[in-house]
């Protein structure tokens, strides 16, 4: 494997990605495979935080279109990447790499609360650090999270995992016709409504100059192949 092109980066998981196509909670062998990957990953010493969804629990707009107040069905969401990330914790170690969550919400009998200082400790003593609870305030998303603490922990990146490899002009699951990109602009990006990431999260990463790399997670070693630069990827910068 050729040298990684990143010391530092930020690797998105949505929470739908845990369940292994049920939609919904946690599917043990495609956690494990995802832990796998990341260990792997580490393992090249690139330091990696992994900000974890909860969209496989809980999503607050799903649940307070029910009638739950928007900030308590927030809260939840941000509970269930906490299970996420606890769940993916303990994968990442059993896969043979030390890993450590850090909550945005304080909850130290669960894990501890996340700081900057704390995570880049974590990171710099070759930790896999998870990034639970997103931001720790309602009305943002996991997107939004991982832009923030790549821009705030001085990551190079954010890598975007998706079910597709990379960023297309309209879904190549539904429209054969899709044009894929291999390199955009942020300006570009946003130019032709292209939907990389949220409009917050997309703002913050061109605003911090941050590049997005949106690649697929269904290939085994993705984010290996990614850091090493030969993954199939759409690079967003
Ligand atoms: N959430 C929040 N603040 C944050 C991050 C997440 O309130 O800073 C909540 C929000 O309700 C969101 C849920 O947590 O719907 C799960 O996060 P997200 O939807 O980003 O997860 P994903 O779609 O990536 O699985």
């Amino acid at each position: 494997m050729s040298k990684p092109r990143y010391r530092r980066v930020i690797v998105k998981l949505s929470g739908e990605a845990l369940s292994g196509g049920n939609g919904f909670g946690i599917d043990q062998g495609t956690l494990d495979r995802l832990a796998d990957d990341i260990a792997a990953a580490a393992k090249l010493g690139v330091e990696l935080g992994v900000v974890v969804g909860g969209g496989n629990i809980f999503r607050g707009v799903e649940v307070s279109e029910k009638g739950v107040s928007r900030p308590v069905g927030d809260s939840m969401g941000m509970l269930a990447t906490v299970m996420n990330c606890l769940a993916l914790e303990e994968a990442v170690e059993r896969a043979g790499a030390p890993a450590r969550t850090l909550s945005a919400l304080a909850m130290p009998a669960v894990c501890e609360t996340y700081n900057r200082k704390r995570a880049l400790k974590n990171l710099g003593k070759g930790r896999v650090v998870l990034l639970a609870a997103g931001t720790g305030n309602p009305f943002f998303t996991t997107d939004t999270t991982a832009v923030l603490r790549a821009a705030e922990l001085g990551a190079k990146a954010v890598l975007k995992a998706t079910n597709v490899d990379g960023v297309y002009n309209a879904d190549p699951r539904k429209d054969p016709k899709a044009k894929r990109y291999d390199k955009l602009t942020h300006r570009e990006a946003i130019e032709q409504d292209l939907r990389v990431m949220d409009a917050t999260a997309f703002a913050l990463a061109r605003e911090n100059h941050m590049p997005i790399i949106v690649f697929s997670i269904a290939e085994k070693g993705a984010i290996a192949a990614v850091l090493s630069g030969k993954g199939r990827a759409t690079f967003v910068g």
